[in-house]
Parts: structure tokens; sequence; C-alpha cells
């Protein structure tokens, strides 16, 4: 069966590429969507692992290549899900992951049947302020921004399937990939094997104990 989408967003400092590493390590068959992004490398990152870190002008012709599944501007740099990538993890029947801010999770809603969305929530201001500050990243004005723009991203929490408030990482990941797992266990997702299984029970290919 084709794997599906899903997008975990939440504001900037909440916790998720943390939690999204725990759940990848837990949960088989889980896949992870790398972002295209004219942000530069923040020391640690790689290329290729964390993003694929491109000029605006290569961005750009992505964009006019059709090569993204969604792209947009977040805190003044472009971010873009390839489709390729998506597809082919999705067809080898991997669940895959797409960390995305939440104007690209709109666009991805409407356009992506059967799309599960999870939105991580801080448990306060204070305390994303508090982790934003202490990760050390973002100067000072990128900080700010960033800030900024969390109230407005919190606020569209209600557009998302599931909300897991970030108040401990190992508590938060077993949520994160108890949500995962119990979506796969709704009836829909399981036709095929549910299929099969009904068809060992047809009586007229079984000798009954008896017969
Ligand atoms: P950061 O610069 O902190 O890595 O990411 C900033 C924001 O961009 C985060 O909310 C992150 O989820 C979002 N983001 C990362 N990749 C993508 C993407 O491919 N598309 C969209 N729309 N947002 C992304």
């Amino acid at each position: 069966m084709k794997g599906r989408l899903i997008i975990i967003s939440s504001p900037s400092g909440g916790g998720k590429g943390t939690l999204i590493k725990e759940v990848l390590e837990s949960v088989p068959q889980l896949g992870y969507s790398i972002s295209y992004t004219t942000r530069l490398p923040r020391s640690g990152e790689e290329e290729g692992r964390h993003y694929h870190f491109v000029t605006k002008q290569q961005f750009e012709e992505e964009i006019a290549a059709g090569s993204f599944l969604e792209y947009a501007e977040v805190h003044g740099n472009l971010y873009g899900t390839s489709l390729a990538h998506v597809n082919q993890m999705t067809d080898e029947g991997h669940d895959v992951v797409l960390e995305i801010d939440v104007q690209g999770a709109d666009w991805v809603r409407k356009r992506v049947p059967d799309v599960l969305g999870i939105f991580i929530m801080p448990p306060s201001f204070a305390v994303l302020k508090a982790r934003l500050i202490a990760r050390g990243t973002e100067k000072h004005d990128d900080l700010e921004l960033r800030l900024t723009n969390a109230r407005a991203e919190v606020l569209e929490y209600s557009k998302f399937d599931y909300v897991i408030i970030n108040d401990e990482i190992f508590s938060a990941a077993r949520k994160l990939a108890a949500v995962i797992i119990g979506e796969r266990q709704h009836r829909n997702r399981q036709t095929e094997a549910i299929c099969d299984i009904l068809d060992s029970f047809d009586v007229s290919k079984h000798h009954l104990p008896g017969e």
C-alpha cells in the first residue's frame, strides 16, 4: 500500500526537529522529506541530511521546473518539499514526515487527500523563547522575527488532526509515535490485509473437523 504524508508543524523552537529524530528511530516504515532551502547552513547542519542548501536562483529554477510539492517563504527564506523524493518514498510504502511550516501545511492539506496533520505546541511562549535563545542559532533580528511569527503559527493549531504539547521531549516523542502507529490501525488503511484474512475464513476452501 502507498504510504501517507504526515505533516508536522510548530513554531521555530517548538522542538519538532528533536522529536522527529526520535520518532524516525523508533517507528518502522517512516521516511523523512529533506527540504530545499535558501537559508544558510547552521553550524553542524549537513548538505543532503538536514536540508539541500541552494541559492535563490537555484530555488527559482526548481520552482520553474515544477520540482516542488509545495514551497513557502518562512522567516525571510525560501523552503520547499521535493515532489520526486516524496513520491519515491510513498511508492515504496513509507509514510513520509514533512517538517514544514503552517503555510506549506495549508497547501498540502488542500491538494493531497488523506494527509495526517500533527501540530507540536510549545508549553508556553516563555518556554519557546528560552529554548530558541538557548539554541543560539539565530542572530538577534532573526530571533525576534521567529518569536513574532510564533503567535500566528500557534493559532493555526486547529487545522491539524492532533496536537502534541512538547513539555518533555521523551514523553512528547512517545505520544507522537503513538499517533503515527495508532493511525495505521484505522480499518481504511488495512483493507488489503483484512481482505486476505477474511479470504482465509472462506469455509468452502477448508475442511472443518468432523467433515
Ligand atoms: P528552520 O530555518 O528553523 O530550519 O526552519 C524554519 C521553518 O521552515 C520551520 O517552521 C520549518 O518547519 C519550515 N520548513 C522547513 N522545510 C520546509 C519546507 O520544505 N516547506 C515549508 N513550507 N516549510 C519548511
